[in-house]
């Protein structure tokens, strides 16, 4: 049995660097707590718990001498000061592709101008952007929610990162068509999300069963698994090697592998590792079978 893994898969830029700093932090002995959970993924959350990391849910616990950390979704600049007042030390993860929309929509502010920012108002990344621009901004989550908005000046228009790119350009259309000033429209959606979907696509035709690596609560591999099941009925969202059974394995030639952006490269090598292993017991079996 053939184990092929996909191009692209498992921590995006931004998360990959957030755990690194926290890392980093952990090395040089500070206490660290992140302002909510740093990924949405359980078993990398335990492995850091284990390692000291805790999480707080509001800036108040930052007390105590700790090293805050702000996460890859950015917060707003009020939350980011009340973290600097209170903490030994912030360390600020925000990716730097959230942090190019907190700009932009900064800036848009600051020269009188309206912005308008598609996708979830919710999330967290959102509202972190909004408190850059908090008089100027406003939240839809597409093109429907645009009629209702007031008059715009110099709109600009921008996204939540991980937007699908047809909500976003559709939202942009509807801006345009509001507005006697052409709107200034900026394309911030990250390529992780689409990148991973891409590469899974690719593999999806090529395997007779398909792994995907990831929280059953993670948005991201959720849609990558749908994805997979496009072109490959046996495709399963598992959380880790525990969930394989070697018995679905019996007549598969080729397994697919694949893992959601928030899914560490160290559980990933242990759902590998337990493919090749299956792989080789079933080529053991079938030689002595012979
Ligand atoms: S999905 Fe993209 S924007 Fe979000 S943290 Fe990852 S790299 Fe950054």
């Amino acid at each position: 049995m053939e184990v092929l893994v996909a191009d692209e898969y498992g921590f995006c830029f931004g998360v990959e660097r957030a755990v690194e700093m926290v890392e980093d932090a952990l090395a040089e002995g500070a206490q660290v707590r992140t302002l909510g959970p740093l990924i949405h993924n359980t078993q990398e959350i335990n492995r850091l718990e284990a390692e000291g990391v805790s999480a707080m849910t509001v800036p108040l616990e930052a007390d105590g001498g700790i090293t805050a950390v702000i996460r890859a979704h950015g917060v707003t600049p009020q939350v980011q000061r009340e973290l600097e007042s209170r903490a030994a030390r912030v360390i600020d993860a925000t990716c730097p592709f959230v942090t190019k929309v907190q700009k932009l929509a900064s800036r848009a502010a600051a020269n009188e101008r309206d912005v308008v920012l598609v996708g979830d108002p919710n999330h967290p990344e959102m509202i972190g952007v909004v408190g850059y621009a908090p008089e100027n901004t406003y939240v839809v989550r597409d093109a429907s929610e645009v009629a209702a908005l007031p008059p715009l000046r110099k709109p600009l228009v921008v996204s939540q990162t991980t937007l699908k790119l047809k909500t976003f350009l559709d939202a942009a259309e509807a801006v345009r068509a509001k507005t006697s000033e052409a709107p200034e429209v900026v394309n911030t959606i990250c390529s992780a999300t689409r990148d991973r979907q891409d590469a899974a696509r690719a593999l999806a035709g090529f395997v007779d069963a398909f792994y995907v690596i990831g929280g059953k609560h993670s948005s991201n591999s959720v849609k990558l698994l749908g994805v997979c099941q496009e072109q490959c009925e046996r495709s399963q969202l598992i959380e880790t090697d525990l969930e394989i059974n070697p018995e679905d394995l019996r007549d598969v030639q080729r397994v697919g592998v694949t893992a959601g952006a928030s899914t560490p490269k160290w559980l990933i090598d242990q759902v590998v590792e337990k493919l090749r292993s299956i792989g080789a017991r079933m080529e053991n079996e079938t030689a002595l079978a012979g």
